[in-house]
């Protein structure tokens, strides 16, 4: 069987904002049909990582190359034309267009620039896969909040990305949401595709992720499988903070 093939590689990754270190000399990989968990307590640095990926501002130091080409330093959407599309931990809907044109919005400013009516056409077929297939006539300003997430997941999903970003795409879920929510990004993975999920929610962590990165204080402190890191005690010591 041949090794699987590393997609994404994040290099001595740091940020600092004036004084403080946010993201701290980071190394880590992700490969080809992989989830890959970035987790960690409360401000160890993990929305910085992906805002790094995703091309909201740049490093301070270190490179992030996708299939060998560099992409830290260009503009968030040439990052997302290049094949990274992201949810946001604060879910953003575009509240003036219908839903349909919301996941047409991603159809167009990702990897593969659908227009038309094919776009109107996998808009659909997303939000029907993401189970807004009743909601699809309503405004957006009516969805719940976990509509709104899987709005938002459609829309990412319509960029066709080589990889997706779920910045905690599971909080603020009630419990027959979340095993919903478990069971859609389930799937994503059983088809194959390739996602960081940053998560704080740990029977989604356990039953989802390959392998984790475990972040605190900025630096990377562990790495493995999620039974490993959970039982690491300096995991535990970081999650319960000493
Ligand atoms: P996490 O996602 O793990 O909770 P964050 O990446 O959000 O952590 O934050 C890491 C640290 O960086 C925190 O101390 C936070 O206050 C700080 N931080 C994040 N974004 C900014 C910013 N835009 N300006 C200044 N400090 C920031």
């Amino acid at each position: 069987m041949t090794p699987p093939r590393t997609l994404l590689k994040v290099e001595n990754l740091t940020k600092r904002f004036g004084g403080l270190v946010a993201v701290n000399d980071m190394t880590f990989d992700v490969k080809e049909h992989e989830v890959m968990g970035l987790i960690g307590p409360n401000g160890s640095g993990k929305t910085t990582t992906m805002n790094l990926i995703s091309g909201a501002f740049g490093p301070s130091t270190g490179t992030i190359s996708m299939n060998n080409r560099v992409l830290s330093g260009l503009p968030a959407h040439e990052i997302t034309r290049a094949g990274i599309s992201r949810t946001f931990q604060l879910v953003k809907v575009l509240p003036g267009l219908s839903l349909t044109e919301n996941v047409i919005a991603g159809a167009a400013f990702g990897h593969k620039k659908r227009w038309g009516a094919e776009a109107v056409d996998m808009a659909h077929q997303l939000l029907i896969r993401v189970g807004l297939e009743t909601q699809i006539d309503l405004p957006v300003t009516s969805l719940t909040y976990i509509d709104q997430k899987r709005l938002e997941l459609a829309r990412a999903l319509a960029g066709e990305p080589e990889v997706l970003l779920l910045d905690e795409w599971l909080a603020g879920l009630n419990p027959t949401e979340l095993q919903d929510g478990i069971a859609l990004i389930s799937d994503l993975r059983k088809e194959g595709r390739t996602i960081i999920l940053v998560e704080h929610v740990m029977d989604a962590i356990r039953s989802l992720c390959d392998r984790c990165v475990v972040m605190n204080s900025g630096t990377k402190i562990a790495e493995g499988t999620p039974q490993d890191v959970l039982s690491d005690p300096e995991v535990i010591r970081a999650y319960l903070g000493d």
